[in-house]
């Protein structure tokens, strides 16, 4: 191995106390991240990762339902409804107009008998939770960075992790859906299919304005990380995963070790103990892999894993369940049944070695509760392991992810609908069973198709 000025400093730079900031906080995500405000104002339009952009004909920021009905009754041709643009899938790019519901914003109304509470559509997750804790709720979950939309979140069945926990998705107990032509739709559980289909909606069946969800009493976490072994983890991760609120690990490649992150409820006052993270970028990161063999990686990343310490902080629960990710990157994920992750997590790793992929990110392990939204990843009556794979924005993420997706396919992984995956029309309707139920509703709300754009056409054959 060449030991590069660059390599020796990232060496150095990579201390105990830095390796998870390096390989997490630094080199996995950051930050939020393109602003909300870029979005709304500038064209052409682009999304979070900056691999997606379109030049819209019209964007319309509105600001009421009748804005809204008005808008679809007026125009014609292809519309698409836009959150935080956090997808990395082409769900949102289009020719046509694009709807902007950031003014659909905070809590419209809530029960504390129920804990349920109403959202504005265009509300960005972490805006919600020091709202929500004043009037003495908090979200049963959330994912792992809270500034998507909760419409644009939902609408790809965005989750968290936790055994016991469902996707976003999953606690809508109501929304109200403006369809295609205008017609306004309350729907809740007595709507039956029309509610399991609009609870993960890819935004093909109308814009959303509001959205109801199950929450829970304001409550506090404790959020421990450490490193570990990866197959001790796996080996275990069942157990795990039952006795923690919140059980995941981040797998590092060419490393036998991953960060391991588990949340548990707690009642002891608010502080924390995590070592701040130090200076690492990726950028010098990356410097240790780039002349070494996979050997050579797999050496030095164990020797820093394996003093890595332990951090904790107990903080009320939405502090803690997301984090800042500021370094973009594109990312795919698959769900695969849960009594096939762990060897799904395994096969990737050590494709990974064996064809010297040069990728610095870890990958991302979580479990996600059976639910009944129809395009919900976990749909079903079993539990769905998801993984996640990463690479930098600005990087040419196919050759990775090519290598990596047939080895989700292989499990029967069903891929996230916002983020990066390869299937079409014939694929999807094996692996979501109410996959063609879903498209016939989608045909029955929007029979001119206003609502596709070339991706969602190539996922519903339309
Ligand atoms: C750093 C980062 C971390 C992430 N972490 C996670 C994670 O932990 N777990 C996870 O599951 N996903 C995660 N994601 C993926 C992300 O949660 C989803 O892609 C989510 O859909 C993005 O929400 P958004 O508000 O940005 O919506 P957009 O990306 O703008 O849109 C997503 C979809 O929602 C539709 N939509 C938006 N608003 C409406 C509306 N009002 N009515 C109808 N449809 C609408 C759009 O048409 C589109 O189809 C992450 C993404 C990033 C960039």
């Amino acid at each position: 191995m060449k030991n590069s000025y660059l390599q020796r400093r990232a060496y150095k730079n990579l201390t105990r106390r830095s390796f998870l900031a390096s390989s997490l906080r630094a080199a996995l995500f950051g930050a939020y991240a393109i602003n909300s405000t870029a979005i709304a104002q500038s064209t052409p339009w682009r999304n979070w990762s900056g691999g997606l952009s379109c030049q819209p004909q019209g964007r319309y920021d509105i600001s009421s339902e009748d804005q809204l009905v008005e808008l679809l009754k007026r125009t014609t041709g292809p519309i698409r409804p836009v959150g935080s643009g956090h997808s990395f899938s082409p769900l949102v790019p289009t020719d046509g107009h694009l709807v902007v519901t950031d003014q659909l914003n905070g809590i419209l109304e809530y029960d504390n008998e129920s804990m349920e509470a109403t959202f504005g559509a265009g509300s960005r997750l972490g805006d919600l939770g020091a709202p929500l804790n004043e009037i003495g709720q908090g979200m049963l979950n959330l994912p792992d960075i809270d500034r998507q939309t909760v419409a644009g979140a939902t609408a790809t069945g965005t989750h968290g992790t936790g055994l016991n926990f469902n996707s976003l998705s999953g606690y809508i107990t109501a929304l109200r859906l403006i369809t295609p032509n205008g017609d306004i739709k309350d729907l809740d559980a007595s709507d039956g299919d029309l509610f399991d289909a609009a609870r993960v909606n890819v935004g093909a069946l109308g814009v959303v304005t509001q959205i109801r969800m199950q929450n829970r009493a304001a409550y506090k976490l404790k959020k421990r990380e450490w490193t570990a072994p990866t197959e001790d983890i796996l080996a275990n991760f069942d157990e795990l995963a039952a006795n923690h609120r919140h059980f995941e690990i981040f797998p590092l490649v060419y490393s036998d070790f991953s960060l391991v992150l588990q949340i548990d409820e707690s009642e002891e006052p608010i502080g924390q103990t995590i070592i701040p993270a130090e200076e690492v970028t990726l950028a010098d990161l990356r410097p240790l892999g780039v002349d070494a063999v996979p050997a050579e990686k797999l050496a030095m990343n164990n020797a820093l894993a394996i003093n890595a310490e332990v951090s904790e902080a107990v903080d009320l629960s939405y502090k803690l369940l997301s984090n800042i990710r500021s370094n973009p990157f594109n990312e795919m994920e698959y769900s695969v049944p849960a009594e096939v992750g762990a060897d799904c997590v395994r096969e990737i790793l050590k494709t990974i070695y064996d064809e010297a992929i040069d990728v610095a990110f870890p990958l991302e392990y979580r479990y996600v509760k059976p639910e009944s939204p129809w395009l919900s990843m976990a749909y079903g009556d079993e539990p769905h392991a998801t993984i996640s794979i990463h690479r930098t924005a600005g990087e040419d993420y196919r050759p990775y992810f090519d290598i990596i997706e047939p080895i989700f396919w292989k499990y029967g992984g069903r891929p996230h609908w916002g983020k990066i995956h390869s299937l079409g029309h014939t694929e999807l309707s094996q692996l979501y069973p109410r996959y063609e139920d879903f498209i016939a509703i989608r045909e029955s709300l929007d029979p001119n198709g206003r609502m596709l754009n070339d991706h969602l056409k190539k996922l519903f054959n339309a």
